[in-house]
Order: C-alpha cells, then sequence, then structure tokens
C-alpha cells in the first residue's frame, strides 16, 4: 500500500499539465477507516480556476471541429484505460470514501458511459422545416464552450464519467471540479485523459473545496453551462450565482428521500431484499436510498422481522478487505449528522434495530418505527444506513404519506396489482418510480433525475447529451 500511496496523483491537471495550485495550499485525504492521511491534494483556488477555465476556452474551437466521429475515438481509448486501471480506481476510491472495495463496480460503468456516449455523439441532432413559404428552416444543436461539471464524493468515478463523457461528445471542452473529499480518482482519470492524447486543455480536473473553488466555477463569465450533482443546499447556491453572473444553463441533481411502498399483496421477500440493499449499500449515502418505507398494516409485523434479519445482517471491518460489507461513514462531518438523526429518531418515534455508531464512523443499520411524518427524520435527508419503517391502512394514505416530502427522486412500489402499480407510478411525485425494484438504475436504459427539491434536467441516455447542447435556429430563405 505505501508503494501505492507515493504514486498518487495530488496536483491539478490544468492545459494538459500537472502543476502545483498557485497558492500552494494543500488539503487532507483521509482514509475513513484507519484515518491515515492518504494524500495531501492541491487545493485550486482563483487563479487556477480561471487558468482551468481559460484553457478549456481556447481548446474549444479545435474540439468541437474535430467532429462526431473523432471525438468518438479519445472517448473509447479513455473508456480502454479505465477498465484496465479497474484495481488502482478500486482502491483508491475505498480509501477516500470508505465504501467496501466488495461493492466497487465503477470502473465498468464507467467504461460503458465513455463507450456509449462515444457512439450516441451522431444523435446531437435537430430537426428541418420547408412548412414555411419559400423558406427551409433548420433547428440544430451545438455544444455551449466551456461547461464545468461539479460532482460529489459518494461514487467519484461513476459521477465524473456520466457528466463528463456526454459534455465531451457534444463537443464541449470542460473543466471537472471533483469533491474535496474523494478527489483521488478524478486526478487518476486525468492521468489517463494524459495516456488518451486528449489535446491540452479540452479537459481540465481541479480539486478543491465548494468555497472558492467551486464558487468560482458557477460564478464564472466565461463558463456557460453547469452541469452539478450533489446537495440541494449547494444546488441553491450555485443556481443563485450561475442567475447572478451570466444566465449559465444549469442541470442539479440533487439529493433525496425516498418512499418505498410495500402493499399486502407483495412478495415479501422481494421488498425486504430490495429495500435493505437500496439503503444498506454504500453505508446508506446513495442519493435513491429509501429512508422511508410505507409498509401496509396487514404484514407490517412480518415485514419487519424479514427486514430487521437481513438488514442486520452485515460484516462491518477494513472495507479493502473484500468480505467487508458494510463500511464506515465517509468522515466526522457526515458521522455527527447521523448522530444528529439518531436522537432526533429515538424522540420521534421507536428504535428498532442498530442506533449505535462508534467513533470509527461506523453506524450500524439502523431502523426507527412510527415516526412523526412531519419529524425531521422524515423529511430530511440524512444519507446514512437510517431507514423508517411506518404503516398504512389504505392506498390513498400511502400516495399522501409518500407524496408528503420537500424531495421527489426516487420512489417504489411493491405490489402484484398491475392495474395499482400503474396508478401508483402516475401518482408518485418522484423522477423515477421503481415497480417491484429499488435503485439504482442503468443510466444507459432510463433517465434519472428529480421532481422538486431534487433537481431539474434528467441525466442518463441520450438526456444527458441533450444537458450539454444548445438549440440554435436557421432561418434559411430559398
Ligand atoms: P455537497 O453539495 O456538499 O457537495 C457537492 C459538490 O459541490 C462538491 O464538489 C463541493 O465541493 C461542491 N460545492 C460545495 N459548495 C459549493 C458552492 N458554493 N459552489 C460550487 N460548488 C460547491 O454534496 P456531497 O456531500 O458531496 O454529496 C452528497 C449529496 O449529493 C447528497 O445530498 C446526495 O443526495 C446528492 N447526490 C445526488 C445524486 C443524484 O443523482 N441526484 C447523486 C449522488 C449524490
Amino acid at each position: 500500500m505505501e508503494s501505492m500511496l507515493n504514486e498518487i496523483e495530488t496536483r491539478l491537471f490544468i492545459n494538459g499539465e500537472f502543476r502545483a495550485s498557485s497558492s500552494r495550499e494543500t488539503f487532507k485525504v483521509v482514509y475513513p477507516y484507519t484515518k491515515q492521511v492518504v494524500a495531501q491534494v492541491q487545493t485550486a483556488d482563483i487563479q487556477d480556476v480561471e487558468d482551468a477555465v481559460t484553457a478549456a476556452n481556447a481548446a474549444f474551437p479545435a474540439w468541437r471541429d474535430l467532429g462526431t466521429d473523432k471525438r468518438a475515438i479519445y472517448l473509447r481509448r479513455l473508456a480502454q484505460l479505465i477498465l484496465e486501471s479497474n484495481n488502482e480506481l478500486a482502491k483508491l476510491e475505498t480509501l477516500s470514501t470508505g465504501r467496501p472495495i466488495s461493492q466497487f463496480f465503477d470502473a465498468s460503468v464507467a467504461a460503458d458511459l465513455f463507450a456509449y456516449y462515444a457512439g450516441g455523439g451522431w444523435t446531437a441532432q435537430g430537426t428541418a422545416s420547408l412548412n414555411t413559404p419559400d423558406h427551409l428552416n433548420l433547428t440544430v444543436k451545438q455544444p455551449y464552450g466551456v461547461v464545468a461539471l461539479i460532482i460529489p464524493w459518494n461514487f467519484p468515478l461513476v459521477m465524473l464519467a456520466g457528466k463528463l463523457a456526454p459534455a465531451l461528445a457534444a463537443g464541449n471542452t470542460v473543466v471537472l471540479k471533483s469533491s474535496e473529499k474523494a478527489p483521488l480518482t478524478s486526478l487518476y482519470v486525468a492521468k489517463l485523459i494524459e495516456k488518451a492524447g486528449f489535446s491540452p486543455g479540452v479537459i481540465n480536473i481541479i480539486s478543491g473545496f465548494g468555497n472558492p473553488t467551486g464558487a468560482a466555477l458557477a460564478s464564472h463569465m466565461i463558463v456557460r453551462c453547469i452541469s452539478f450533482t450533489g446537495s440541494t443546499a449547494t444546488g441553491q447556491k450555485i443556481q443563485a450565482a450561475a442567475a447572478e453572473s451570466n444566465m449559465k444553463h444549469v442541470h442539479m441533481e440533487l439529493g433525496g428521500k425516498s418512499p418505498a411502498i410495500i402493499f399486502e399483496d407483495a412478495d415479501l421477500e422481494t421488498a425486504v431484499t430490495q429495500t435493505q440493499f437500496s439503503v444498506q449499500f454504500n453505508s446508506g449515502q446513495v442519493c435513491s436510498a429509501n429512508s422511508r418505507i410505507y409498509v401496509h398494516e396487514s404484514v407490517a409485523k412480518q415485514f419487519v422481522k424479514l427486514f430487521r434479519e437481513k438488514f442486520a445482517a452485515v460484516r462491518m471491518g477494513d472495507p479493502l478487505d473484500p468480505a467487508t460489507t458494510h463500511g464506515p461513514q465517509v468522515d466526522l462531518l457526515q458521522y455527527n449528522r447521523i448522530k444528529e438523526y439518531l436522537d432526533i429518531g429515538e424522540k420521534d418515534g421507536t428504535l428498532s434495530l442498530g442506533g449505535d455508531a462508534n467513533d470509527g464512523f461506523f453506524v450500524r443499520p439502523t431502523i426507527f418505527e412510527g415516526v412523526a411524518e412531519d419529524s425531521r427524520l422524515m423529511q430530511e435527508e440524512v444519507f446514512g444506513p437510517v431507514v423508517v419503517i411506518n404503516t398504512f391502512f389504505t392506498e390513498t394514505e400511502a400516495i399522501q404519506k409518500a407524496n408528503n416530502s420537500g424531495f421527489g427522486l426516487y420512489a417504489a412500489v411493491f405490489t402484484k396489482d398491475i392495474d395499482r402499480a400503474v396508478r401508483l407510478a402516475k401518482a408518485l411525485d418522484a423522477g423515477t418510480v421503481g415497480v417491484n425494484c429499488t435503485s439504482p438504475t442503468n443510466a444507459k436504459d432510463t433517465a434519472f433525475g428529480g421532481f422538486k427539491m431534487s433537481g431539474n434536467g434528467r441525466e442518463g441516455l441520450l438526456y444527458s447529451l441533450d444537458s450539454f447542447l444548445e438549440t440554435k435556429s436557421i432561418l434559411i430563405k430559398t
């Protein structure tokens, strides 16, 4: 491990070169399990942001004019290099976030995304019309220019790929800011970008905090579009900065408080397996985790018994050990946040499993029952392995409770009644409704995004590509 730590890239990647930050300031990346400092990473300051945007701006015309096929060659090369780096990326991701290495499948997902958008670039088309006399009217799609991508820490590599691949395929140049909690995989990908032969400035990867690094990108006058994934509170700040600066386009993938509804006719085994996975994977640090479960009164006892058994059967330990299935939370801040919600749960409901945390940042899978609907535990995102199981009697009541949230990212329904499933799918305020299944979703097969405070715009499929394209009309008098 020591030799690997010595090789970790910690500098900024700007204009095709690795370099120190202008201020020489650094921040620590800590392995949450041992609290060992894994790396001291260079922080991009305002000058570095300026340099990165300037480089991306200079590289834009040539990258745009390269055309879809030639851009695709680079994307495919990068996909291959990511696949070949699976083991290194897995270790870096585990060291920065504490996610068990046994849960790492992200290199193949990321590589797939680059390969998919390499081909998808050709669909960046508009429409043509001869409807107006003496005119050929065209509506075409073209890249914005410089786009900024700001990503969170919970799945750093997949988040990078989900934005970078379509942004590049559409013909934009990019400044990507990783999360201050997990910058290492992005920096590793920067090395692969160099190897893949992208021209200097096409992709710039910088590390740093929300302030000043992210904020400087959000308010930059040259950046024409910003694609953000993270918390709703940060999304609001970025949207405000975008509006106040140059009205740049914003695309927001934000937080959630996703409900799952279990009807009396559901296959309970499936419902339990799916819902407990959703809230346990990555120690509950998943935007679409179904942290509110509503189960029909008549099957509640049985459901809770099965859920408790499965949820408790995790193996906590060193996330680098392939046998570990439950890792620590990402850091002290996150751990303390969750502890606050455990106290709220004790006050506003009944503890049914877990509820304890230890100073290794571990939070045991936790269930509360009978929590008041207006409790902060029901209304705010915990981002930990903490689930509330409440009950309902009627379909109307279930819908009303599920929709009683400021968020609207993902909702799941478990029933064998297809008519009911369709009624619920229509009625639930969520960007995605899973019938007899929960997240994760497949970005190549469905759109993903939120209603309400969970965001605006959609990622996945060609929705991502479209989010990185301007629409222009060209009217030709004949
Ligand atoms: P966060 O909002 O704290 O940070 C996200 C990113 O924004 C980081 O890179 C951070 O440095 C940056 N940032 C912070 N303040 C900024 C500012 N003022 N201007 C510009 N950038 C700023 O979120 P997080 O803790 O990294 O991630 C967890 C959150 O992300 C959860 O709410 C989760 O639900 C959400 N999330 C959503 C999705 C989705 O697809 N909807 C996916 C993953 C995570």
